[in-house]
């Protein structure tokens, strides 16, 4: 069986629709799917709650803040109809709209002028986010590609890459957990943490309730895998795998081409 519970839409940074991921996942022999986009719910307006030849699991790839890193929540398996999340999501799309004003005043400090415009002409439906802004730097010749926008002005680190309005992370988790889900460390070794202050991280995360980490994101090395696996058995966390797929081509992984889960870790799945 191939679970992918990590992937993204044109709902917010993917290239595919809801239906057209499903197809090429379904393509690709993913068994059970979790669609995840970036502090929004609007992919499950467009598609039936079952279908019959993949099993679909509510997700969605929340946005926070801990100790001024930009950390990602993955909820699963939540009622994705309960106040708690329908909530997140308003939130955070709202702290979404915010922050894109403030990335487009940064960029302004920089000569660069329009930019808020620019993306959000770029963005449809709830998410606008840095790809919008890398897209309209790529569009208006400010940087030669997508990754230069990325390493020039939005990247971690960089002065767009703003932070400051997403909640915290136990509210985040607060959140999934009250909507009956279960909330995961997403791609933990994309923060480049040193390893005192990732373990300090999973440390805030238990805390705070969360329930699980993926042990397996995209295309990784096995050394990685069994470094993540090693630290989820430690912590009784539960363990997950995605493709965090947002469109086939550049460095993302296609739905479901990622290496299996070691034997050592629980799925999170015997919790669905
Ligand atoms: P945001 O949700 O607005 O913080 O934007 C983050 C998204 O930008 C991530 O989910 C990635 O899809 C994308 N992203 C982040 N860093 C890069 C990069 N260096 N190159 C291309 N895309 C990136
Ligand atoms: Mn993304
Ligand atoms: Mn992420
Ligand atoms: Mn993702």
């Amino acid at each position: 069986m191939i679970h992918d519970l990590h992937s993204h839409t044109t709902f917010s940074d993917g290239a595919l629709t809801p239906q057209e991921l499903i197809s090429l996942a379904i393509e690709k022999n993913v068994d059970v799917l979790a669609i995840t986009d970036h502090d929004t719910l609007d992919a499950y307006r467009e598609i039936p709650a079952s279908h019959d030849k993949i099993r679909l699991v509510p997700g969605i790839e929340l946005s926070s803040q801990w100790e001024n890193n930009g950390i990602h929540i993955i909820g699963l398996n939540f009622d994705p109809d309960s106040d708690a999340i329908q909530n997140a999501a308003k939130v955070q799309t709202d702290a979404r709209m915010a922050r894109a004003r403030i990335i487009g005043d940064v960029l302004a400090k920089h000569g660069i002028e329009g930019a808020f415009e620019g993306a959000r002409e770029l963005s449809i439906g709830a998410y606008i986010g840095r790809p919008h802004f890398a897209r309209y730097l790529a569009n208006t010749g400010r940087v030669n590609s997508i990754q230069a926008a990325f390493k020039k002005y939005l990247g971690a680190g960089k002065s767009g890459d703003v932070k400051q309005h997403w909640a915290e992370l136990p509210r985040v988790i607060q959140w999934i957990r009250d909507a009956n889900g279960i909330a995961v460390l997403a791609h933990p070794l994309k923060y480049k943490l040193t390893r005192t202050r990732l373990k300090r991280l999973l440390d805030s995360f238990q805390q705070a309730g969360g329930q699980g980490m993926e042990v397996v994101s995209g295309r990784q090395l096995p050394q990685q895998t069994n470094d993540m696996a090693a630290l989820c058995e430690q912590r009784n966390l539960l363990a997950s795998c995605g493709s965090d797929f947002h469109q086939s081509r550049n460095h993302w992984a296609e739905p479901g081409e990622f290496p299996s889960l070691p034997g050592n870790v629980t799925p999170v799945w015997e919790r669905f």
